[in-house]
Order: C-alpha cells, then sequence, then structure tokens
C-alpha cells in the first residue's frame, strides 16, 4: 500500500451522528410489526440449542435461561432463528447503548474497513485511535480529563479491572484492596477476588484473598437493619471506623473499588450522598478511589457517567461494554499521579482493535448529538413508575429501584413475613418463572441480584417510549402468568 493511501485513514468527525433513514428503518418497522402480532411462543428446541449443549462448556451461562438461537438483530429487536422477535432489554448485558446494528456504526465500521487501516494495531496510535482517546476523554469531566493518563487493556471489563488494581498496587505500594458487598467486576482471577457473590468462587477456595468487603448502602435489605439514609450513614462511619482504627486488623488499602450503581448485585443506586462520603474518606486517607464504569458508564444512568450524580471524581475509572460500541474493547483512565508503573506492566495482544475504536467513537457521537444520556433519565424514570404500578397489584414485588436505564425489580416471597423493615425473602423461582413467561411473550430480561431474584432491565438508550411501555406491559403480563 502506497503512502499515498494515508488520505484514505477514515475522517471520523465526519461520523453520521442521525438515524438515516436506511434500510435498517425498514427492518425495524418489520420486526416491530411481527413483534406486535406475535402469540406467546412456544419456546421448543432447535438443533442449534441442541448442539450447543453437547459441544459447549459447561460455563455457558446466557443460554441456559434464555434459550434463543440468534439470527437477526436490529434496534431493541431481535429476531431468533425460528422468525420469533422479541424486545432485547438485556442488550449484551448493558452493551448496546444504541441497539443492535446501529446504522451510524455499521456505516463507520464498513469505512474503516474499506479504508486500508491495520485493523489489529497492537497499542500502536492511528488516527482513528488518537480520534477514540479525545473523544473518551471529551466525555469524561474536564477536570479529570485534564491530568488524565488512559491504559488500553485487552479488551474486557474484567481485564481493565485487573489493570486498575496492578495500577494502584503500583502506585502505593500497598497489597490489599476494599471492595463491596454484591460487588461485579469480571470473572478472572483478580477481579474475582472482589466479587460479592461466593458462587463462582467456591470453587476456587483459598487462592482469592487480598480484599476486605464493606458494607454497600443497600436499602431494601440493609446490612445493619435500618435502611434509608441511617443505614448509608451506618455504612460510611462503619467504613470510617476501619480506616481510621489502629486495630481494625484491616491494613491499608492500594484502592478501594465500587459500582456507582451495583448491576449484577442487583441494580442497586449508591445515594449520591454516600458516595459523595466515600469519596471524601478516600481523599482523607490517601486511597485511590476506582470507580468501575464498565456496565453504568456512558448515559445509561442518565449521566453520562454514574459517579457523576454525586458530583464526585474518581481518581480510576474503569471503562468497557459501551466503549466499544458493541464490539471487544476496554481503558481504565487515572490521574497522573498514579502512573508510575513500568513499560509493559499491563501488555496484552489485543489493544489496538481498530473496529471497535472506529465504533465506540460513532457511538460516543451518537450518544451526545441525541442527548442520550437525558433520554435514559427520561425513560427510566417512566419505566419505574409503571413499575411501581404493577407493585401496587403484585405483592411478589418487593422492590423497584434503579438509575436511567438500569433498572431492577426485586421479587419476593409475598406469603412470607417480613423482617423490620419490610423486606420479604428472595424468591429466586418465581423470577425464573417471570423470566421465561416475559421471554414467551417476546421480552428478554436477565436476571440478577441476591438469589437471582433481581429482574433487570438494561434496555438500549435509543429504546422508544412505546418500545418501553410494551416491555413494562410484556412484563406486567408475565408476572400475572407466574404468580397464577
Ligand atoms: N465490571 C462491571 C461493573 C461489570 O458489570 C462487568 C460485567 O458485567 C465487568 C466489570 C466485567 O466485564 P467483562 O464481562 O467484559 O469482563
Amino acid at each position: 500500500m502506497s503512502l499515498s493511501a494515508a488520505s484514505n485513514v477514515p475522517a471520523l468527525d465526519q461520523v453520521p451522528v442521525a438515524l438515516k433513514p436506511t434500510l435498517h428503518a425498514g427492518l425495524v418497522a418489520e420486526l416491530a410489526e411481527r413483534h406486535r402480532r406475535r402469540a406467546p411462543y412456544d419456546l421448543g428446541d432447535h438443533p442449534l440449542l441442541e448442539r450447543q449443549r453437547q459441544r459447549e462448556s459447561s460455563a455457558r451461562t446466557y443460554p441456559r435461561r434464555l434459550p434463543l438461537a440468534l439470527a437477526r438483530a436490529q434496534g431493541v429487536y431481535v429476531e431468533d432463528v425460528e422468525g420469533r422477535v422479541f424486545i432485547d432489554c438485556l442488550a449484551g448485558a448493558g452493551t448496546l447503548a444504541l441497539g443492535h446494528n446501529h446504522p451510524a456504526v455499521i456505516e463507520v465500521m464498513e469505512r474503516t474497513l474499506r479504508s486500508g487501516l491495520p485493523l489489529h494495531g497492537l497499542d500502536f496510535t492511528t488516527p482513528v485511535k488518537d480520534r477514540f482517546m479525545q473523544d473518551v476523554l471529551g466525555v469524561l469531566p474536564a477536570d479529570f480529563a485534564r491530568h488524565a493518563r488512559i491504559q488500553f487493556c485487552g479488551p474486557t471489563g474484567a481485564d481493565a479491572v485487573e489493570a486498575a488494581l496492578k495500577l494502584a498496587k503500583i502506585a502505593t505500594g500497598r497489597g490489599t484492596v476494599l471492595a463491596f458487598h454484591g460487588a461485579y467486576h469480571g470473572m478472572t482471577q483478580g477481579a474475582l477476588t472482589l466479587m460479592g457473590n461466593l458462587g463462582p468462587k467456591v470453587a476456587l477456595g483459598h487462592s482469592l484473598h487480598g480484599v476486605q468487603f464493606l458494607p454497600y448502602p443497600y436499602a431494601y435489605r440493609c446490612p445493619f437493619g435500618l435502611g434509608g439514609d441511617a443505614g448509608a450513614a451506618a455504612s460510611l462511619a462503619y467504613i470510617e471506623n476501619l480506616l481510621s482504627d489502629p486495630e481494625s486488623g484491616v491494613p491499608k488499602p492500594a484502592a478501594i473499588i465500587i459500582e456507582a450503581v451495583q448491576g449484577e448485585g442487583g441494580v442497586i443506586p449508591a445515594p449520591p450522598t454516600w458516595l459523595k462520603g466515600l469519596r471524601g474518606l478516600a481523599t482523607r486517607y490517601d486511597i485511590p478511589l476506582i470507580l468501575d464504569e464498565v456496565q453504568s458508564g456512558f448515559g445509561r444512568t442518565g449521566r453520562m457517567f454514574a459517579f457523576e450524580h454525586a458530583g464526585i471524581e474518581p481518581d480510576v475509572v474503569v471503562l468497557s461494554k459501551a466503549l466499544g460500541g458493541g464490539l471487544p474493547l476496554s481503558v481504565v483512565v487515572y490521574h497522573e499521579r498514579l502512573d508510575a508503573w513500568r513499560p509493559g506492566a499491563h501488555a496484552g495482544t489485543f489493544r489496538g482493535n481498530q473496529l471497535a475504536m472506529a465504533a465506540g467513537s460513532a457511538t460516543l457521537a451518537v450518544l451526545r448529538a441525541e442527548r442520550l444520556d437525558a433520554a435514559a433519565a427520561e425513560l427510566g424514570a417512566r419505566l419505574m413508575q409503571q413499575l411501581a404500578a404493577l407493585g401496587e397489584r403484585f405483592a411478589c414485588i418487593g422492590d423497584v429501584r434503579g438509575r436511567g436505564l438500569m433498572v431492577g425489580v426485586e421479587l419476593v416471597d409475598a406469603a412470607a413475613v417480613p423482617n423490620a423493615l419490610g423486606a420479604r425473602p428472595a424468591h429466586p423461582e418465581l423470577a425464573a418463572r417471570v423470566q421465561h413467561e416475559c421471554l414467551r411473550r417476546g421480552l428478554i430480561v436477565e436476571r440478577g441480584g441476591r438469589h437471582g431474584s433481581v429482574m433487570r432491565f438494561l434496555p438500549p438508550l435509543v429504546i422508544t417510549a412505546a418500545q418501553l411501555d410494551e416491555a413494562a406491559r410484556i412484563f406486567g403480563q408475565a408476572l400475572a402468568a407466574a404468580c397464577a
């Protein structure tokens, strides 16, 4: 390829930012119409699913609960190989901010593919990467971005969490970390040490250590039995005591790592005042604060990043999922004073995915141009209102909570006696039935939280009010069927 071909490098500032009336719009309309006409689906088996069961690892996850063989997708809709159409409120576990195959993302990827750019770039720079880096820094708070360094990781959220841990340990010379009950930071061994859920950890026994767990402000099941503001205040007081008491038994850690809204732990938003208090403690005791925004980042909670609801800044922020516009990509962005690691301290072959960076830049452009963060705030409030109304009808709804389009419904055993705070025991069997009844009616929702009893809504941020209302309506029907 001649040097002059460099002029073919895609001009990514030309990224289209409006959903154009392309053939994609036609497909959305077709899928929407087929979804409307659906009957409750018979979710029988299919040879693809059978082969998957026979050949894929027993560690496989989603298809166990959502037995789907996928064929096509556009926007919020996915279609399986038997022509059934579903509203996708899982959206690649919160990855697909713009939904499936958004025209702006597809267009920029096609353009990048045709440009002759080396698609595999290790950590060499390219015009696409340079632009992407500026785009990412451009959506972070300006004060933070001014002093930020960025590390490209490879390419999962868990790998970026690993990088953040190493960064903090090297910068502070300390060896342990503080994490939270209910936390989820990924499945590699370092990230697993931080996980609240013991399920995936028990088989690894004692190899996971060096982490002290702290109480997250989970008002519905308050670890202090207080709930509300009092429970959050008790959590902060506990953490402060742990950090200040010379006999707490807990060494000063390299970092505190936190999700501003716990996702897998059951969609639990930390109150902004609590997060502010935690930021204050981290500063006072000189402990780097790592915000894991892998799931909550890029507009999902109604702000570009969930920590912004508290008006705080992190020392380190971990980004993935929506970052790559649907393709694998992750980064750690951190204050330059922590940049003490040596060359190659966090290497990895697949850190230069140009398509993912181009798709990520296009996604950020659309997010900003269409103010999808503000849309997520509005739509999330609308959804929570409808789910709360269902809570009046169905006693099995213990709690409805969330922030923006990260919404959870905790299902409980309505026949059980509530505790002093009014919370009833989790009802995992009911949650499984509700998930199944949703799927039969054309709605994909995932479960998470304690005992898998929290129904989780993570739709694309481009979902319309009408599509969201339809999802809430189906959820109500599924509850009625599952409770019958
Ligand atoms: N951190 C958070 C908050 C997550 O929700 C996840 C995944 O769901 C991860 C980290 C791990 O990301 P990945 O699955 O890409 O390794």
